[in-house]
Order: C-alpha cells, then sequence, then structure tokens
C-alpha cells in the first residue's frame, strides 16, 4: 500500500536557523545585530503565545528582539507613532506588529505605517506589489515556509498544477503568486469554488490554507500528488490539527506534511530569514553574505 513520504518541517527548520544563526555571527561581527521589533497590542492568550515564540526563536538564532506589549485600548494613533519611532531606530530591522488588532483600530493603518523596508510579514502593499511583479523584498513568512519545504525536498514545480485552497491575504493569495513564479499552473480555490475535487485531482501540489478540518481527503487527491497543509484546527480532543485527512491522503499522496512538525515551525523561521535579510541590506553586504537562505533554486 502507498505510504506517501513525509515532509518534516522541523528538520528544514533547524536546517535554516542554523544558516540565520550563522549569519548572523557574520553580520555581528561587522558591527550589525539583526533587530526584531514585536508589538502586541491586548491580550489575548492565543497571540501572546504567538509573539513569545517569535521572540524566543529570535534569541535562539543570534537576533535582537523586544517585545513592546500595549494596552487593549491603546489609541490608533499611539500605535502609528510608536512604530514611525521603530521605522527611524537604525538597529530595528523588522517590525511586526500581531494581529488580530482590537477592533478600534484599523490593521490596514497599522500594517501600511511600518516601513515597507522593515515589512518582515510582507504584509505592505508595497511589498504585496513587489511580490506581485515579481521582485519580492519580503514574502510573507507562511507561503515562503512552503516554498523552502518544496525547495529542501526537491518537489519540481515548473510546469506542475498548482492547486491553492484559500485566498487569504496573508497565505492564499501570495502563495498562488510565488508558486506562479516558480512555473507552476496556478488554481485558487475558495468557499465559492463550485467543486473543489474537481480541481485537485488534477492537482500534483495541493497547499489547503482554509482552517477548516478535513476540507482534503484521500479520494481528491492524485496519485503522488505533494499536499501541503497550512491549516491549525483542533480535533473534537481539543489536539492540533490540519486541513487535511492525513489517513487517507497519506494512502494516495507522494508527499505530505504533518500537522503539527510541518508548515507550522517554518512560519517563525521565514520571519527570522526576512529580518537578518533586512539586516543584511541595511548594512550593505558583500557578494558572499547574500547566497545562501536566498537561494533560487526553486526556479530550477
Ligand atoms: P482565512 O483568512 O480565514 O481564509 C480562509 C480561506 O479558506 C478563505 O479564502 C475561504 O474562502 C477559504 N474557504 C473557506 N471554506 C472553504 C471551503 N469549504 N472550500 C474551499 N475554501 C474555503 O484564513 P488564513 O489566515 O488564510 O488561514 C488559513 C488557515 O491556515 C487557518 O487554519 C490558519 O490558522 C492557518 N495558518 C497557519 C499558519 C501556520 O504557520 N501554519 C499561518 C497562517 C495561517 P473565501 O475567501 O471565499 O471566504
Amino acid at each position: 500500500m502507498n505510504q506517501a513520504k513525509i515532509i518534516d518541517g522541523l528538520a528544514v527548520s533547524k536546517a535554516l536557523r542554523e544558516e540565520v544563526a550563522r549569519r548572523a555571527r557574520v553580520l555581528k561581527a561587522k558591527g550589525t545585530t539583526p533587530g526584531l521589533a514585536v508589538i502586541l497590542v491586548g491580550d489575548d492568550p492565543a497571540s501572546a503565545v504567538y509573539v513569545r515564540n517569535k521572540v524566543k526563536a529570535c534569541e535562539q538564532n543570534g537576533l535582537s528582539s523586544n517585545l513592546e506589549r500595549l494596552p487593549a485600548d491603546v489609541r490608533e494613533a499611539q500605535l502609528l507613532a510608536r512604530i514611525e519611532e521603530l521605522n527611524a531606530d537604525p538597529n530595528i530591522h523588522g517590525i511586526l506588529v500581531q494581529l488580530p488588532l482590537p477592533r478600534h483600530i484599523n490593521s490596514h493603518n497599522v500594517i501600511e505605517t511600518i516601513s515597507a523596508s522593515k515589512d518582515v510579514d510582507g504584509f505592505h502593499v508595497a511589498n504585496a506589489g513587489s511580490l506581485m511583479t515579481g521582485m519580492p523584498q519580503f514574502r510573507p513568512c507562511t507561503p515562503y515556509g512552503v516554498m523552502k519545504m518544496l525547495e529542501a525536498y526537491q518537489i519540481a514545480i515548473t510546469g506542475k498544477n498548482a492547486v491553492v485552497i484559500g485566498r487569504s491575504n496573508i497565505v492564499g493569495k501570495p502563495m498562488a503568486l510565488l508558486l506562479l513564479e516558480a512555473g507552476a499552473t496556478v488554481t485558487v480555490c475558495h468557499s465559492k469554488t463550485a467543486d473543489l475535487a474537481y480541481h485537485t485531482r488534477n492537482a500534483d501540489i495541493v497547499v489547503a490554507a482554509v482552517g477548516k478540518r478535513n476540507i482534503l481527503t484521500g479520494d481528491m487527491v492524485k496519485p503522488c500528488a505533494t499536499i501541503i497543509d497550512v491549516g491549525m484546527n483542533k480535533t473534537d480532543e481539543g489536539k492540533l490539527c490540519g486541513d487535511v485527512d492525513f489517513a487517507s491522503v497519506s494512502k494516495v499522496a507522494g508527499y505530505v506534511t504533518p500537522v503539527p512538525g510541518g508548515v507550522g515551525p517554518m512560519t517563525i523561521t521565514m520571519l527570522l530569514v526576512n529580518t537578518l535579510e533586512s539586516a543584511e541590506r541595511s548594512a550593505h553586504p558583500g557578494p558572499d553574505d547574500v547566497a545562501l537562505v536566498h537561494s533560487e533554486a526553486v526556479k530550477a
């Protein structure tokens, strides 16, 4: 019986983080410590866990990070003023405002206030536009992580059919653009798609980014396809699970990502990569420093 190979996000992540740490040491020796500023507004427990993990990952890999907590009732103008200060701070190379924000704050205003050159989440319209025109500065972390996983397992993209399920600005749309840029023929499915299985059965690569359990089952998958599960959901027992029915899909697919241990670890890793690369750009690096993390091998 077929058993899909597991794409191990922890292993890919570990290798990339070691590389980030090495390059951070090189930069530090030249007088620049890559710095990430993280702003958390309010006391949402899930957001608190996410930012803690991001700060911890920075510290473990040679980046400096400062976490600023602002009260849930902070005025939007105050938050924007703080972002402007960070934009002007030469020791800060990346600024991340944890989403979602309280309802009285317009997250679009917040994202657009972050300098595009420090927007390590890649959400600013200037960065979305750069991605659209094939000259990305910061790629959004989750889809960038997916591309690195495909690259690490040497999964061919050029000329392949790829289906992205989900069309959010932070995952689905940039994912589709990155796959398109790498030479795939891309179909984007969403909640209005009439027959999801019709599309997925013809796909060599499926990326599921929906937020609903079992949106993709084995009968919807082409034999030997690569299945990337971005979703983060809970089982009835409260355990983390993805969008993909792992048991049935792994009997048909060639490669599959698990949840946990798949895309999740890659998202924070790519935040480190984006922050490091921002610091390298600001320090005007020599040619030796730019070659590795930013490999263009996905286009091969
Ligand atoms: P989102 O903004 O809620 O978008 C979900 C997308 O799924 C929408 O485009 C929606 O279509 C589509 N959708 C909903 N029901 C569908 C259905 N029955 N069939 C096909 N498409 C359907 O979510 P998101 O921010 O992109 O995140 C998606 C998932 O990834 C969530 O579980 C999130 O927690 C997870 N996530 C994980 C990571 C990670 O690091 N692993 C990072 C980010 C997000 P419409 O546009 O038509 O509504």
